[in-house]
């Protein structure tokens, strides 16, 4: 499954921000182009890669007790950047314009080196108080935010806050999420460090940097001012590239299966956020590798015949018996293609062979529900609720939960469920008065009663409009 989670009733506009930032390296025609979509991208096994990319080296970064999470945004140009001490957000843009596992790895080693050097640490631990589709909301609708952050006592969230969504686009910018040339070299050399310590190359980060040296000497001028002030000096890239050679593993290559799954993920991308032609010339029909037939399959499901998209699908599984994610998108094909009581099946197998991946128990959950049949309307809330308690930021656990309380009567729960959803979306207003009703229909002082007061009493998170 491949989400993509909206914050808001509006496609927000995205700007220039979140693509002039650490890395400060999008091409500037694609900046300013505004993307469709929701900003925040959600999938179990592009997420699971990425944890794997980054476990280690945040272990040698001595992060690992931190709880990093991996933010993948809807934006199809290169960036990755570290807003506050708890999370890395990528762009599917990087990922699909990183060729190996190493390149991508690079990056990331790059923005541990960030994290681990503490800087701009202040107002980045602040804004670790939020939840991540708040700080996206947040970093992309900086500038309409001004009324959360000033509503705060006196504390150095609400000054640093105040600063922050006040200023314009540029000033946000320069403050929040760009780096002093120091830091840079800083970053370089820790990331190297840790790629070292991991025993693997820094070849890909000085690939991805050194790229983008060549490129921002063609960048036309005036188009973006974090460019314009803070260009990747050639000296900065030879320096990395000295000491990125200095390393025994500079020539060390990617391990096969592993590009392979980078590959698999780098397909899905392209066939679920591009378009059909850019997903066929990227991979044309004559292309029979694995990652070209599952770009094709899935790119089949979305714009045309389900019956050809899931001979496809099942062409995969018979070559990968124990890929959870092709009979994830097996079962998400029939659910989206008006099939519940046939995508069961599928998703049960993806949920036992993922080890209960929650996104995944949620398209099961969702299954069981539209199917309408209160056979299911139990084990619904069972998943579901399992789901949610693991995976506690996706609002389409909390929708799915509501309605599978509503089919069952209890319109407490339902209540409370949809005001959690509605919670997580940023819309306050809707969460209060949902939460309101439900606590009039528990009784006072049970534990739904209490998560239903937690939300009426709730303070806006930064980054949320107060009404
Ligand atoms: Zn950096």
């Amino acid at each position: 499954m491949l989400l993509r989670i909206a914050l808001r009733k509006k496609p927000l506009k995205l700007t220039a921000l979140m693509t002039a930032t650490a890395l400060a390296v999008a091409p500037m025609a694609a900046v300013a182009q505004e993307n469709k979509g929701p900003p925040v991208l959600r999938d179990t096994e592009t997420e699971q890669l990425l944890r794997e990319y980054t476990r280690p080296i945040l272990r040698a970064a001595g992060l690992e007790k931190q709880n990093i999470q991996m933010v993948i945004i809807n934006q199809g140009v290169f960036n990755a950047f570290v807003a506050d001490g708890r999370r890395i957000f990528v762009n599917y843009g990087a990922i699909m314009q990183s060729e190996t596992p190493n390149q991508i790895i690079g990056v990331m080693a790059h923005e541990t080196g960030h994290l681990a050097g503490g800087h701009l640490a202040k107002m980045r631990e602040q804004m670790a108080q939020a939840q991540t589709q708040m700080i996206i909301a947040m970093l992309l609708g900086a500038g309409a935010m001004v009324a959360g952050a000033k509503s705060g006592s006196n504390s150095g969230l609400s000054n640093a806050g105040a600063a922050m969504f006040s200023a314009p686009g540029e000033m946000i910018r320069r403050n929040l999420l760009s780096y002093v040339r120091q830091q840079e070299e800083n970053a370089d050399k820790a990331g190297v460090k840790f790629l070292t310590s991991t025993g693997q190359s820094a070849r890909g980060m000085y690939e991805t940097f050194k790229r983008f040296t060549d490129e921002s000497l063609f960048a036309a001028r005036g188009s973006d001012p974090y460019v314009q002030s803070h260009p990747m000096p050639a000296q900065r890239v030879a320096a990395l590239e000295e000491l990125a050679r200095s390393s025994p593993y500079w020539d060390k290559k990617d391990d096969p299966a592993l590009q392979l799954r980078h590959d698999m993920v780098r397909a899905k991308i392209s066939a679920f956020m591009e378009r059909q032609e850019t997903v066929y010339r990227r991979y044309p029909l004559s292309n029979n590798s694995l990652p070209a037939r599952y770009a094709h399959a899935i790119s089949t499901y979305l714009h045309g015949d389900l019956r050809s998209a899931l001979a496809q699908i099942d062409a995969l599984i018979q070559q990968q018996p124990n890929n959870p994610y092709f009979h994830e998108v097996r079962g998400q094909a029939l659910l989206e293609g008006g099939k519940p009581q046939e995508a069961i099946a599928p998703l049960r197998k993806a949920v036992a062979l993922s080890n209960n991946a929650p996104l995944i128990e949620m398209l099961l959950g969702q299954a069981l529900v539209a199917t309408g049949n209160n056979a299911y309307t139990d084990e619904a809330i069972a998943i579901l609720r399992a789901a949610v308690a693991r995976e506690s930021e996706a609002p389409i656990g909390y929708i799915q939960l509501a309605m599978a309380y509503g089919r069952k009567g209890d319109y407490a729960q339902a209540d409370l469920a949809s005001a959690q959803a509605a919670y997580l979306r940023g819309d306050n207003k809707t969460a209060r008065d949902l939460a309101s009703r439900a606590k009039t229909r528990f009784a006072v002082g049970t534990p739904g009663w209490v998560k239903a007061d937690d939300i009426v009493s709730a303070k806006p998170l930064p980054g949320q409009r107060s009404n």
